[in-house]
């Protein structure tokens, strides 16, 4: 996969792709992440990339030529490969882990970050494949949402996490429930003792048990993600969440 980053702060990128998971999935040329300055991208002898708004108001827009003639670099740079050109917006589609897996599957993304009251609508209109949101609170640039994405993505690509198992239980994905409870050593922590059952041996209590948990944290948490698994449900399942709802959860359910 291909990821470019279009942004007036590239600097920011370094930390994140030069740490961990995502410095890793680049050395093992599993991902090939570029993060490109917009201000590179000017023509003027001082390199402004933000202007006035028309019409007046406050704040600055970016400029329309840099990020028109940077996106035109990236998809030029990569072809044949076909990016989809994202714009990071808090008016755009929510980002959730249904969309990290969609995502996984594209074989090159150019994430736009936007700064100041953001892009010249018209790069949106006619440049743009994507808006995405990172949720409904406005940040100072699209630097984070994008690194947020890149993050989120690429720890789905095949090989990148040592067990993949890992990220099939995670919240939001698999089974769609909320994750289970994770303990380790040691058993006895300064009085606080680990649920019985995981020392028990017994593989398919564990399950049933982490399975119980997982549906229990939905259902106090996130009952609309419930309401949308209903048909995964199996009859355990809806026996379980119906001695939940009446008050009497079954002896062994430990739950929060
Ligand atoms: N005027 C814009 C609005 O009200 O929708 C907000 C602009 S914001 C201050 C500057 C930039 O930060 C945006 O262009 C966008 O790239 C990024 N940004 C801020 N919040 C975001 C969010 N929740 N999700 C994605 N990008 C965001």
């Amino acid at each position: 996969m291909i990821i470019e980053v279009l942004t007036l702060f590239p600097e920011m990128f370094e930390g994140v792709l030069g740490t961990s998971m995502l410095k890793r999935a680049q050395e093992k040329g599993l991902v090939k992440i570029k993060v490109r300055n917009i201000r590179d991208f000017t023509t003027d002898r001082h390199h402004v990339a933000d202007d006035a708004p028309y019409g007046g108001g406050p704040g600055m827009v970016l400029k329309p030529e840099p990020v028109a003639a940077a996106i035109e670099t990236c998809l030029a740079e990569n072809a044949p490969t076909p990016m989809c050109r994202v714009y990071l917006t808090p008016d755009g589609e929510s980002w959730s882990q249904q969309l990290a897996e969609e995502f996984s599957q594209l074989p090159g993304l150019v994430l736009l970050c936007g700064h100041y009251e953001g892009i010249d609508q018209r790069i949106r209109d006619h440049f743009i494949d994507r808006e995405i949101s990172i949720g409904d609170y406005v940040l100072t640039g699209g630097e984070i949402p994008a690194m947020v994405i890149i993050d989120s993505v690429v720890r789905l690509l095949p090989g990148v996490l040592g067990n993949e198992e890992s990220s099939r239980n995670d919240s939001f994905s698999g089974n769609g429930l909320l994750d289970y409870p994770h303990y380790t050593r040691p058993a006895d922590f300064r009085g606080h003792k680990i649920p019985e059952i995981l020392l028990s041996g017994h593989h398919k209590k564990i399950e049933q048990w982490r399975r119980q948990r997982s549906l229990e944290k939905t259902w106090r948490r996130r009952p609309d993600l419930l309401h949308k698994l209903e048909p995964l449900l199996t009859k355990e399942d809806k026996e379980f969440l119906r001695e939940l709802a009446s008050g009497h959860p079954p002896a062994d359910a430990g739950g929060e």
